[in-house]
């Protein structure tokens, strides 16, 4: 084994990951990345096919945002965000709102707001004003559930205490985004260390839960046209509106976390565009640097912002941040993928390619260990089965992909196909057959 795999072995924890599987292989370990592709140290090739779980947008060493990220270093990587602003965390803030949903459908904050808190002199362009800089998937979610908890203590109706999620639902793993997740195998465990958190499974659950606990209810969390951890779970078309609908006929907020679904992975920029719904809360994360840097921001309206605003005795501070709450170095590499999706024009270059993807996945359906083929955009799981998760039916396939030079993860028995949006029509094809290949050689 080569030295760098033997401390590997010796020194490190990997996440989600049996440790004791682990250390009985050798790793592989990536040296560098282009485009779609990835090599490790030993020269081998793969090709990207779940973006580096879910992260990576335009390629991996994009010209453009290697270029934002040296010329920022090249002025300063990083300083506080506390008491003091930066140049790229402005610039960005301002790109994340134009773009945001409820912005580009036109929908003016004006009509979301009663005058009375509307702020003087200011005229909001969209619903979702203001951003608030973290690190990662889960501290985003983490700031909206306090903010919306704050928030109710703020508007005299502390008794909005409550938080309604969804069966299955995954929105980090932190302890607040722990209470939020439904999927018991990742968070049964940590069940002392969390708040309550009623789970709802459909619209008709959470109108039930709505009616019955209303009044008490901070926040509604979803992740907007797909479940990502669960096993690549479509909604039903509607439910997100509809969701959207029942929070506002109960005066509660609506935390949309779009980590995964973000800069355009279901085929529009965010998946709340997918059915018009302009949330309270944004979560981004993964996708917003192009997959370069931990960066996360949560999106709100001036409605919720407006609501912590006092004098300083009123204490009515957000009390939250981090060490390096808005990186510049985070923040130019956002702002350059931005950048790329207009100069590229990646959406609209996508559109064929999320039907080329549909046709891939059709020659699935024709495989009989293939149980069931889910596409929202250009997100897609293939799920075997059923076997038991100890038959590690998905781990395996995946093990056999990677040998065959296509790197991806699954979720129990669900195979993961989401390469960054850059990938080629042939890498797309390459990908799917690999993976066919994959199911059939290790299922048969
Ligand atoms: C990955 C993910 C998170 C957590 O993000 P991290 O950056 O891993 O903390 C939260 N919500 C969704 C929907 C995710 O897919």
């Amino acid at each position: 084994m080569e030295p760098l795999a033997d401390k590997d072995h010796r020194h490190l924890w990997h996440p989600f990951t049996q440790m004791r599987d682990w250390m009985a292989e050798e790793p592989v370990i990536i040296e560098r990345g282009q485009g779609a592709r990835l090599w490790d140290t030993k020269g081998r090739e793969y090709l990207d096919a779940n973006a580096s779980i879910w992260t990576n947008i335009h390629g991996h060493s994009h010209p453009r945002i290697n270029a934002a990220i040296r010329a920022q270093l090249e002025k300063v990587a990083h300083s506080s965000f506390l008491g003091l602003s930066n140049v790229p965390a402005i610039e960005l803030a301002e790109k994340l709102v134009a773009i945001a949903p409820g912005a580009s459908v036109g929908v003016q904050a004006s009509a979301c707001l009663p005058a009375s808190e509307q702020p003087k002199g200011w005229t909001p362009t969209g619903r979702l004003t203001r951003v608030f800089y973290s690190d990662d998937g889960s501290t985003a979610v983490e700031v909206a559930i306090k903010m919306a908890l704050h928030y109710w203590v703020h508007r005299g109706q502390p008794e909005r205490r409550r938080f309604v999620a969804f069966t299955g639902a995954y929105h980090g793993d932190t302890i607040g985004a722990v209470s939020l997740g439904g999927i018991d195998l990742f968070h049964a465990t940590y069940k002392p260390l969390l708040f309550e958190v009623k789970h709802v499974v459909d619209a008709a659950g959470l109108k039930a839960v709505l009616e019955k606990h209303g009044n008490e209810v901070a926040a509604v969390a979803i992740e907007p046209l797909i479940q990502g951890a669960a096993g690549m779970k479509l909604w039903p078309r509607g439910l997100l509106a509809e969701t959207r609908r029942l929070c506002d006929e109960h005066g509660t907020l609506l935390i949309a976390d779009e980590v995964m679904t973000g800069f355009g992975r279901t085929g529009t920029m965010f998946a709340c565009q997918g059915e018009s719904v302009p949330p309270d809360f944004l979560c981004l994360a993964k996708g917003l640097t192009g997959g370069y840097m931990p960066l996360a921001a949560t999106l709100t309206t001036e409605r919720v912002f407006d609501a912590f605003l006092g004098s300083y005795e009123d204490q009515k501070t957000f009390f939250h941040g981090h060490s390096y709450t808005g990186n510049q170095l985070g923040c130019a590499a956002a702002l350059a993928s931005l950048a790329v999706f207009e100069e590229e024009r990646t959406l609209e270059r996508l559109q064929p390619k999320i039907g080329l993807l549909r046709d891939e996945l059709k020659q699935f359906c024709a495989l009989k260990p293939v149980m069931e083929v889910r596409q929202c955009g250009f997100i897609a799981g293939v799920e075997v089965g059923p076997y038991p998760w100890q038959a590690k039916a998905g781990i395996r396939v995946c093990q056999r992909a990677r040998e065959l030079g296509v790197l991806t993860r699954p979720v129990g028995n669900v195979i993961v196909i989401m390469p960054p949006l850059c990938v080629t029509e042939e890498e797309l094809r390459k990908i799917c057959e690999v993976l066919r290949r994959a199911v059939e050689e290790v299922l048969r």
